[in-house]
């Protein structure tokens, strides 16, 4: 698929040609990925960040959020429920918190590696050479991080350096991405969808970005305003202006449509239904994640206490839940599906491929 037909199918609403694009990918997704649903669960480590990413709602510059990061015991009580309930993998995801130190994390992965036998995955934004060095040593498995744009411009003024570095910069994430790669990781990463100054011409190129890339993992979720955010004030309202009609909007079809083509040209790329695609849709979005395209789920984890705090943006599906009622539900919707839960780490398809 060449670039103007992906932009051709991401401007599509006719109901029956995006009846044929939602079955190509899910029979795509079907031989490529089979029918295995992988469940990961999520372990939101710290809500504490030294960055000012002008979208989300834990951002340094964000009022009135109250700070917290998880003691190591609490993260081994997240990880022993991941084994209780079968999971083959654990995602640790944070602020960018510098309070997260290499030696610390690096003992909690070795010690939860040796406890559980789980993959580990981390998602703790940008880290130094030395910390991913350790970390991939101790036993982590795969890194998330988004490019959340392939606009060198829009990434600029959404995603501003810490402090006084000006190394920020969206072929930054890129390169930091295949570093990880090089040291051995499984790498993921992803977009938002409707971010104000997205035109469908740049998330076209994000899509053809994760083909360039060969990711592992792709995650795509609506862009949630978060209140009190720049991207919520005046600085979305300028980004969306520039953008005038070209602007794409931050709904669920559009995410889906997303979903689907990146199954389409990533055909054994694990892609997750993500929470914010539950969020914007409560009813349906889980489910029509993974039937047009998905086949990852990560379920929330975190204790209660902790999951209120993690607000990077607001109304997470499953804020108000414990762990159990989210698994349970997860579960049941994957079995109305007709579709099973996957056993083992769940590694990356195009990996096996390779190996
Ligand atoms: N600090 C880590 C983890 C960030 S949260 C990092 O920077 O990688 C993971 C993802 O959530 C982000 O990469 C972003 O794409 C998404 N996200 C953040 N704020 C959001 C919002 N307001 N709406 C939707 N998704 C958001």
């Amino acid at each position: 698929m060449d670039h103007d037909e992906i932009l051709c199918w991401l401007l599509e609403n006719d109901p029956l040609r995006l009846e044929m694009l939602w079955r190509a990918a899910d029979l795509t997704r079907r031989l490529e990925v089979g029918d295995a649903v992988h469940l990961r669960g999520l372990i939101e480590v710290s809500n504490v960040c030294q960055r000012s990413c002008a979208y989300c709602g834990i951002a340094a510059c964000a009022p009135k959020v109250e700070r917290y990061r998880m003691t190591r015991e609490d993260i081994l009580e997240c990880a022993d429920r991941a084994l209780e309930y079968g999971f083959g993998t654990v995602v640790m995801q944070a602020g960018e918190d510098p309070g997260i130190t290499g030696p610390w994390m690096a003992e909690i992965i070795a010690t939860l590696k040796q406890r559980t036998g789980l993959a580990i995955t981390l998602s703790l934004g940008e880290r130094s050479e030395d910390d991913l060095k350790a970390w991939r040593n101790a036993g982590a498995d795969r890194y998330l991080l988004r490019f959340e744009t392939t606009d060198d411009e829009l990434y600029r003024r959404i995603h501003p350096p810490v402090g006084s570095s000006s190394s920020s910069s969206a072929s930054d994430r890129i390169r930091q991405l295949e570093r990880m790669r090089d040291l051995g990781y499984e790498i993921g990463t992803g977009v938002m969808v409707g971010i104000p100054g997205q035109t469908w011409e740049t998330l076209t190129q994000d899509i053809l970005a994760f083909r360039h890339y060969d990711m592992d993992m792709i995650g795509i979720g609506p862009y949630l305003p978060s209140p009190g955010t720049p991207l919520d004030g005046t600085l979305g309202e300028t980004l969306r202006g520039e953008a005038g009609a070209r602007q794409v909007p931050n709904d669920s079809l559009t995410t889906l449509k997303a979903v689907a083509l990146t199954r389409l040209v990533c055909p054994r790329t694990n892609i997750p239904s993500t929470t914010a695609l539950a969020t914007a849709d409560p009813s349906q979005g889980r489910a029509n994640g993974l039937s047009r395209g998905a086949n990852v789920i990560m379920p929330n984890l975190t204790q209660p206490r902790y999951r209120e705090l993690y607000q990077i943006y607001p109304g997470k599906a499953g804020l108000h839940e414990t762990a159990d009622i989210t698994v349970g539900r997860i579960r049941e919707q994957i079995r109305l599906l007709g579709r099973t839960t996957g056993q083992g780490p769940g590694s990356s398809p195009r990996g096996k491929e390779l190996s």
